[in-house]
């Protein structure tokens, strides 16, 4: 089963992408804010990472940069979902972040990229302008 890590401060939203990802059989762990997400990260090395970019006390670059410098968990794939950047913005890639989603994001789109990101699992970063797209 694939265990996701959503880091999400919204509530609402939060439920609604647990819902969404239980819905389609995976076991979906949550926290607040980007610090929250990066201990919960370290103590359950989740399959995939799906983050939100503004939270409290770590936001999700902030995060993103703390997971590909640990040991352990660099390699674990990362989606940022957002609704306050363009499509295919370059910050994201360079981040070291493997999938950008927009909110509203449909429901199958959601599930879809998480489950690509699930199946390819664990792989490497060179930090490139190209990202993540370089390496696959
Ligand atoms: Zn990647």
């Amino acid at each position: 089963m694939t265990t996701l890590l959503i880091a999400e401060d919204v509530d609402d939203i939060a439920m609604i992408l647990k819902r969404v990802f239980t819905r389609a059989g995976m076991r979906v762990l949550h926290a607040p804010d980007g610090a929250a997400a990066f201990a919960l990260a370290v103590a359950d090395h989740p399959d995939v990472l799906l983050t939100d970019l503004g939270m409290p006390r770590m936001d999700g670059w902030a995060l993103i940069e703390a997971v590909r410098g640990h040991e352990e968990l660099r390699d674990i794939p990362i989606a940022v979902i957002t609704g306050h950047l363009p499509p295919g913005d370059s910050r994201v890639p360079q981040a070291g972040a493997c999938a950008l989603l927009l909110k509203p994001c449909p429901n199958e789109e959601l599930v879809a990229t998480i489950r690509q990101l699930a199946a390819r699992g664990p792989h490497g970063h060179t930090f490139s302008p190209a990202g993540c797209a370089d390496q696959a």
